[in-house]
């Protein structure tokens, strides 16, 4: 059993109803189950180029789940989720209907050609640690520290989204949280 940290992204078509149809398919997955959610967060397109106010916005959320799945597999599955809600692969950072990253997975460090671990780009987007702070506010980034520390260090330009969590869950209900 290992507990899988993951990131989603939208920012064509009906954003919020694509990150929520993702992570309830997420929690589909054989091997799946939940331990904490999210709000969504709003921000500003990052290209190749910087952030982009002309592109449509991101809205972005983070689930948290256990599961029995190895990495490789895990990240197959969300290939999967990502298809089926026709990610189109054109250029790297562009537009997309739903991306779906495995921020981390307990402490597993991995650098394989189609899967790195931890996430390497995690650590300075306030669009992932935002939202990973808001699952988990005990969340730590193997190898680079507290998530709340990392979001005070890059600077949180992330906007709250007045919808509900991507699933159902408390960030109290964590294992190892205060009673
Ligand atoms: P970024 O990785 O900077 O967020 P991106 O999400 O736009 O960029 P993609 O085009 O979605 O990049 O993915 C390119 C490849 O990255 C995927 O096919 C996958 O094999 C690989 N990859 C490596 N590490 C990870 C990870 N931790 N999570 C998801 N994909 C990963
Ligand atoms: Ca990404
Ligand atoms: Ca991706």
């Amino acid at each position: 059993m290992r507990r899988a940290v993951i990131a989603l992204g939208a920012n064509l078509g009906d954003r919020g109803s694509t990150l929520r149809e993702a992570a309830a398919a997420i929690l589909a997955v054989p091997g799946v189950r939940p331990v904490a959610a999210s709000h969504e967060v709003e921000s500003v397109a990052m290209t190749l180029s910087g952030p982009d106010e002309t592109k449509p916005r991101y809205r972005n959320g983070v689930v948290v789940v256990d599961t029995d799945l190895e990495p490789d597999a895990l990240l197959a599955a969300l290939h999967d989720i990502e298809d089926a809600h026709g990610r189109v692969r054109v250029e790297r950072w562009g537009d997309r209907t739903l991306d779906l990253d495995i921020v981390a997975v307990d402490d597993v460090v991995l650098d394989a050609a189609d899967l790195t671990l931890p996430h390497p780009r995690a650590a300075e987007r306030a669009f992932v640690l935002a939202p990973w702070l808001d699952a988990d506010p005990d969340a730590v980034l193997p190898g680079a520290g507290p998530v709340a520390a990392l979001l005070a260090a890059v600077g949180d330009d992330t906007v709250r989204v007045e919808e509900p969590r991507l699933f159902a869950s408390r960030p109290s209900e964590l294992p190892g949280a205060p009673q």
